[in-house]
């Protein structure tokens, strides 16, 4: 399988740049932060439980997600050839938990890419996201600055835990040359390149 994880701060281009992934390497695309605005507009338990902390920009508790995570990988698992993490692992905690979902699987993390983007732009770019999303963590300037915080305190450190897989690319300019930086870690791990080896 190819495993890979796209990280960086809120607004950083993951869920844009996952897309455009998904569709090259026909790979399932898991962003927590869908399945859990999804779980929101359902009003389901789990939905209600999720909204307080999302609205006010900190990190829904860990068991949680991963409890969302691990249904979703038993679900998906025998019917792709990978997937695309996006917002997730956001602390060390989901990263162990994810890690040992997948051994049990018999697959791993193949890669972490990581975008690269200034504070300045990021706000501007969620502020700016905020005007057409409907979102209301995306609107005021104090909650995405405290969800810029919590990223930097919290989720940051993830890219530790996989610094022998990490890799970071450049997240500001065109769209489409960011897909093609980060195509450009990926394709050696696909198995059309290793075969030439
Ligand atoms: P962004 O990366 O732009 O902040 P997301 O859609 O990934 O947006 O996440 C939105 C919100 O959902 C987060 O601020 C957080 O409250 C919650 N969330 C998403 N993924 C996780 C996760 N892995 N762990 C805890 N909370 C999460």
């Amino acid at each position: 399988m190819l495993n890979l994880i796209l990280f960086g701060p809120p607004g950083s281009g993951k869920g844009t740049q996952a897309a455009r992934l998904v569709e090259q390497y026909n790979l399932e695309h898991i962003s927590t932060g869908d399945l859990l605005r999804e779980q929101k507009s359902k009003g389901t338990p789990l939905g209600l439980e999720a909204k307080k902390y999302m609205d006010a920009g900190q990190l829904v508790p860990d068991e949680v997600v991963i409890g969302m995570i691990s249904n979703k990988l038993d679900e998906r698992l025998a019917h792709v050839k990978g997937f695309i993490f996006d917002g997730f692992p956001r602390t060390v905690a989901q990263a162990a938990a994810l890690d040992q979902l997948l051994t049990k699987k018999g697959t791993a993390i193949s890669i972490m890419l990581a975008l690269q983007v200034s504070d300045a732009e990021l706000v501007k770019r969620l502020l700016l996201r905020g005007q057409t999303s409907g979102r209301a963590d995306d609107t005021s300037e104090e909650t995405i600055r405290t969800r810029i915080q919590v990223y930097n305190d919290q989720t940051a450190v993830v890219a530790e835990h996989y610094s022998d897989r990490a890799c970071q690319v450049k997240g500001e300019g065109d769209i489409p040359d960011i897909t093609a930086a980060l195509s450009a870690e990926i394709d050696p791990l696909t198995e059309d390149n290793t075969e030439e080896e």
